[in-house]
């Protein structure tokens, strides 16, 4: 059954940047516009919800800008979004747009922020629903295989890393490479076996640094190696650190690298286009199918919507599969 009362939709980008957001924005208002829905963008995430920050979105304000990363819509974080005053602030906008229907392009805190929002709504009798649509550099929303950002963000670290490893090679020297993930190693896993790294330290792996670290490269030094890449998740340790220890204990003097927010950047590749454009016409769709609450995900290369609390309440493990396949394929000497 169709919601005809869905007439105009807000759309936001939350939280931390990943490219692909704009495909995402633009994805929403095509879809909406040529179904006859309004679009409002609301700027600086949940922020601009509150403060009234909107710009009324049109087919050519979107144009030329699904090859670009970052996000028009600005982004941000909002701590006064945390409390019920500045949801109902941020419902009174709403009210006062005219807007029926929230598309919120985010990772996990702007869902949390979702999922508050709706159940205010809920409490005040109005209608509102919220569609999240996952954009993370890191992967690690548990409803969805994929986020929007991952790809990229992953090329462009190896992008990275590869010219490293030309230096590294040359000098034969060692090298530890710092990559996001606060939380979570899936970038920094995805990364290491593509760039054939020595070793890599996740979250998720309590590090210990005569098994991961030492024997790693000693073992690799034996069977020849003369150049080591460690790379390392922000969450797992400082590379800073991790290069100091490495010089006092195994006395080789490694070059650290944190790649930072270059990983953040840049033209989203192919597959986040692609998967951006996907989600953002499935989040209009559910709005406009009355399945309001919902976060869209990807399953085995389709897109599904799941309800907005059963999907906060999944986890996605990291497969310690992958950690096998990059162990194995090590040079290892004894
Ligand atoms: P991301 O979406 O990238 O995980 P954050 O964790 O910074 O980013 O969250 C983005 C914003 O979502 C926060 O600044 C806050 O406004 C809102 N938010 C996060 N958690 C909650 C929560 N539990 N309740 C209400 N709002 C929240």
């Amino acid at each position: 059954m169709g919601n005809t009362a869905v007439k105009r939709i807000g759309v936001l980008t939350s939280g931390g940047d990943a490219p692909g957001m704009n495909a995402a924005i633009r994805a929403v208002v095509r879809t909406a516009l040529n179904k006859g829905i309004d679009c409002i963008g609301i700027r600086r995430g949940w922020s601009g919800l509150i403060n009234g920050d909107f710009v009324k979105l049109d087919s050519g304000s979107v144009g030329h800008i699904i090859n670009k990363g970052g996000t028009i819509l600005y982004t941000a974080r909002c701590p006064e979004f945390l409390d019920r005053k500045g949801r109902a602030k941020a419902i009174a906008t709403c009210k006062m747009l005219g807007i029926d229907g929230i598309v919120a392009i985010g990772g996990d805190g702007t869902f949390r922020g979702a999922l508050a929002l709706t159940r205010q709504i809920a409490e005040s009798g109005y209608k509102l629903p919220v569609v999240g649509v996952p954009a993370t550099i890191d992967n690690d929303i548990g409803c969805s295989n994929y986020t929007i950002g991952f790809d990229t963000a992953a090329n462009t670290a190896i992008e990275c890393i590869d010219k490293l490893r030309d230096t590294m090679q040359s000098h034969e020297r060692c090298s530890v490479v710092e990559v996001m993930g606060r939380h979570a190693g899936f970038l920094a896993l995805y990364v290491g076996i593509s760039v054939g790294a020595t070793a890599v330290l996740i979250p998720e792996r309590e590090v210990d640094f005569d098994r991961d670290i030492v024997e790693k490269i000693r073992s690799a030094r034996l069977a020849g190696t003369t150049h080591f890449m460690i790379v390392v998740a922000e969450g797992a340790g400082s590379a800073v650190e991790i290069g100091k220890r490495i010089h006092e204990e195994i006395g080789i003097d490694p070059r650290v690298t944190v790649l930072g927010h270059i990983q953040r950047g840049g033209a989203p590749t192919g597959r986040d286009r692609e998967t951006a454009s996907r989600m953002g016409y499935e989040a209009v769709n559910a709005l406009l199918a009355d399945r309001g609450n919902r976060i869209i995900g990807t399953k085995e290369g389709s897109i599904v919507d799941l309800d907005m609390e059963e999907a906060l309440a999944m986890v996605k493990n990291l497969e310690m599969y992958r950690y096998e396949v990059l162990e194995a394929l090590t040079p290892s000497g004894t």
